[in-house]
């Protein structure tokens, strides 16, 4: 498998909470490197976009309300397999059925307020990179 890259979020509840550090930890010690790296604060109707595939879905005002209450950690993951491997530190959606050792096991609040988004195929990391970041701001 070539080097892949892959769009991860660290989400307001881990900013919130000072854990920003530790997630970074997780990926790094998964072998995954950080290529592109910005805290933002989107506005709901940023989130919105960012999370449009999920319209339909009861949740997404309160997930859009979420995303938008606090600092956000956007950025950009390499590695082998990286997509898949970003989504095995990630963890299950549910922090209750996360497996051990996984971030969202560690440090989620709720199915909702999971601390981390990941994305989860290569056409949505392409999609997910290109809105926030820029081909100068990936680094390597
Ligand atoms: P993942 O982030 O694991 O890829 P999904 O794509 O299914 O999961 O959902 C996107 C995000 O929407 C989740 O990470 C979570 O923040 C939120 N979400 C998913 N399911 C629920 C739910 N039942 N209630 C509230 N929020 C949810």
């Amino acid at each position: 498998m070539a080097l892949q890259r892959t769009f991860s979020i660290i989400k307001p509840d881990a900013t919130k909470r000072n854990l920003t550090g530790k997630i970074v930890a997780k990926f790094e010690e998964a072998g995954l490197r950080v290529v592109a790296s910005k805290r933002i604060h989107l506005s709901k109707a940023q989130a919105g976009e960012f999370y449009a595939v999920h319209a339909e879905r009861p949740f997404y005002d309160e997930l859009c309300e979420f995303m938008a209450s606090a600092p956000i950690v956007a950025q950009v993951l390499e590695g082998e397999d990286a997509i898949a491997k970003n989504r095995e530190v990630m963890g299950a959606t549910n922090p209750a059925d996360a497996a051990p050792g996984t971030i969202r096991a560690e440090f989620a609040e709720s199915v909702g307020e999971n601390s981390v988004h990941g994305s989860d195929a290569p056409e949505t990391a392409a999609v997910e990179i290109a809105y926030f970041f820029s081909g100068l701001e990936l680094v390597g």
